[in-house]
Order: structure tokens, then C-alpha cells, then sequence
């Protein structure tokens, strides 16, 4: 794992975002941040071997059964970026307002990111409950919904 992509991207002289370093230990954290960039989405994040897995969810994590979002991969976060929330300057990366929509612990019930499909418990303050996310022949958009 690493973080060299996320670091490539920002200006850490800039950005408030954390740089962070891939973690040893795994707190199992996962967060949703509503992020008001160019079109608002939301990130939902992961911790899985030392860093965040991340994916873009235009629409949000669904709530109710029977309703599929597009997850779109995007590159690792740190675990640090678990706390993040603030604005994210103009002409950087992302630009625009992040704040924290949920977060609390996940749990892994089957399946692997690298076989594509997971399914995965989520005990936060809003979202508690079971999800899938299941990746496209494309690798980069996964297919994310509320399994109970
Ligand atoms: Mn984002």
C-alpha cells in the first residue's frame, strides 16, 4: 500500500489536509465526507491495510434496500484523512468544502476488494447496517447497496 498518488496530487503547503503514512495498526474506521467540490459527492472511505480505501459516491451510500449507487475508486487517503473536514482552497485538488456526514467503525463479512466484491457491516450514527460493493469490468466503479 501506498500513498504516493494521494501525495502527488496536493500542495501540502496549502491544503490542510493531512499528508499522513501508510499505518500498521487497523482501528477499522470508516467515514463518509459530504464534499462540495466542482459536484458534490460523497467520499466514502475504509481503513484497510494501513491507509483509507476510498471510492466518490455521487449519489451517497443508500439508505433503503433495492437502491444501487455508483462508487467511484479513487486513490488511497491516510488513515489520518478519517478526521478531515474544512476547505479545501481554490485551485487545489478538490477544491471546495469537506465535512464529516458519518463515521464510525466497519467490519468485513465476506468477500476481498481484490476479488471485487465485499460485503461489510457499518456501525456509524447515521448508517448502521450492511452493504455490498461490488466492482464493474471497468476495475475503477464499483456498485455499492444496502443489503440489510
Ligand atoms: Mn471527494
Amino acid at each position: 500500500m501506498s500513498l504516493k498518488k494521494y501525495q502527488a496530487k496536493r500542495k501540502f503547503i496549502k491544503t490542510t489536509e493531512p499528508k499522513g503514512k501508510v499505518r500498521k495498526k487497523n482501528l477499522s474506521h470508516f467515514v463518509v465526507q459530504k464534499h462540495q467540490a466542482r459536484s458534490l459527492h460523497y467520499d466514502f472511505r475504509l481503513e484497510l491495510d494501513g491507509v483509507l480505501k476510498s471510492w466518490a459516491v455521487p449519489k451517497g451510500i443508500p439508505e433503503k434496500r433495492g437502491v444501487k449507487h455508483l462508487a467511484v475508486q479513487v486513490e488511497d487517503h491516510p488513515v489520518e484523512y478519517f478526521n478531515f473536514s474544512g476547505i479545501i482552497p481554490e485551485g487545489e485538488y478538490g477544491a471546495g468544502r469537506v465535512e464529516i456526514w458519518d463515521k464510525g467503525k466497519w467490519e468485513l463479512i465476506k468477500g476481498s476488494l481484490k476479488e471485487g466484491s465485499i460485503k461489510f457491516s457499518l456501525a456509524g450514527e447515521r448508517l448502521k447496517g450492511e452493504w455490498v460493493l461490488v466492482q464493474l469490468k471497468d476495475k475503477k466503479n464499483w456498485i455499492i447497496f444496502k443489503y440489510q
